[in-house]
């Protein structure tokens, strides 16, 4: 489950001191949805994803570390975005965190956009009763996905595998906002990419078939063709790779060191090998989407991944692991989460 821990935070802008919640342990089980929205239970820490100052109004992933370009802070556009009365206070932290990411970090810029439409979506589903979820372009969530679509335009081109991802959610984000003849016209240009990897490929598949249905609705990673027998083969290549981790590190002699990383709490005796594997599936699987540059990780800043890694590295147990950890995180969020769920 995740932890978070209330902690008095020096604003990096104008040295108030606040009390926040901080996102200490989290994990994730299932699966994505197609705009890369991590599953439960890290999809329920939305409202630990960003800070802000109640002096300055100063909006990021971590108050003490200056992120973005803060003399945009009482800009125009700035204000704009934190006094939208449209749209819940959540995501307008994350719209205004977006105005001082743009000029500095234009992918994190983008993806902090596409966050505010979720919290949207969540309050959207809260208010209503389902099967009264109608969304036209002017609600809420869809108002936030117009603003990630257009910072995705803005920030275009985007090189390799962050670019590649950004494009896809850009065409999620268009589906979702009823706007199907662009979508529909996104898919094929990125399907002809020769260097297309095959988790997009699926993705936009499902994409172009759903436009096809006009269905607005968010959708899985799940449902794409064959995910489960990839998820069987990825289980297979995964086991095979621990197994090999399992004898380099014996070969080594290195301890694995387990226990509670909130109090220090020694191993205990009776810990099972599989339950260390989990322990360091879930610390992996944990830093990676708290915002890994990659797959599930993308949509958060880097200074957040380096916030959270930083945390990491100082709770009881972590620095043993470190070096496994690190091959781990040079995996895929996805793969990382399958085998945590072979592990279950
Ligand atoms: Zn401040």
């Amino acid at each position: 489950m995740p932890m978070t821990q209330a902690e008095l935070i020096t604003c990096a802008n104008c040295q108030a001191r606040s009390e926040h919640r901080v996102l200490i342990v989290t994990s994730c089980f299932g699966w994505a949805d197609l705009d890369n929205r991590p599953p439960e239970p890290h999809r329920r820490t939305i409202g630990n994803w960003v800070q802000q100052c109640p002096s300055c109004s100063y909006c990021a992933v971590d108050l003490s570390k200056r992120t973005g370009d803060l003399t945009l802070i009482g800009s125009p556009m700035y204000t704009r975005a934190l006094t939208n009365d449209r749209l819940p206070d959540l995501a307008r932290r994350f719209l205004a965190q977006g105005v001082l990411l743009e000029p500095v970090e234009p992918i994190g810029g983008a993806a902090v956009r596409l966050q505010a439409a979720w919290v949207c979506d969540d309050e959207r589903a809260g208010a209503q009763p389902h099967g009264a979820r109608r969304k036209t372009r002017s609600d809420p969530a869809s108002e936030c996905r117009l603003e990630f679509i257009a910072a995705v335009d803005r920030a275009q081109p985007i090189a390799g595998e962050s670019g590649r991802i950004l494009s896809v959610a850009r065409i999620d984000a268009l589906r979702r906002t009823s706007q199907f003849q662009a979508a529909a016209a996104g898919c094929p240009v990125m399907l002809a990419l020769p260097d297309l990897d095959q988790d997009s490929r699926l993705r936009l598949e499902l994409e172009a078939k759903l436009i096809s249905q006009r269905d607005i609705a968010a959708h899985s990673v799940e449902e794409c063709e064959g995910s489960h027998e990839r998820r069987r083969e990825h289980e297979l290549q995964a086991r095979q790779e621990l197994e090999a981790s399992r004898e380099a590190q014996r070969a080594n002699q290195a301890p694995v060191q387990t226990g509670n990383r909130q109090t220090g709490e020694p191993p205990r005796s009776g810990t099972s090998q599989q339950g260390r594997d989990e322990q360091e599936f879930l610390e992996a699987i944990a830093r990676r989407q708290a915002g890994e540059p990659e797959i599930g990780g993308w949509n958060q800043p880097s200074s957040q991944a380096a916030n959270h890694r930083n945390r990491s590295k100082a709770t009881p147990g972590a620095t043993s692991r470190q070096a496994q950890a690190d091959e781990y995180d040079q995996r895929p969020e996805w793969e990382l989460r399958q085998i945590f769920e072979t592990n279950d």
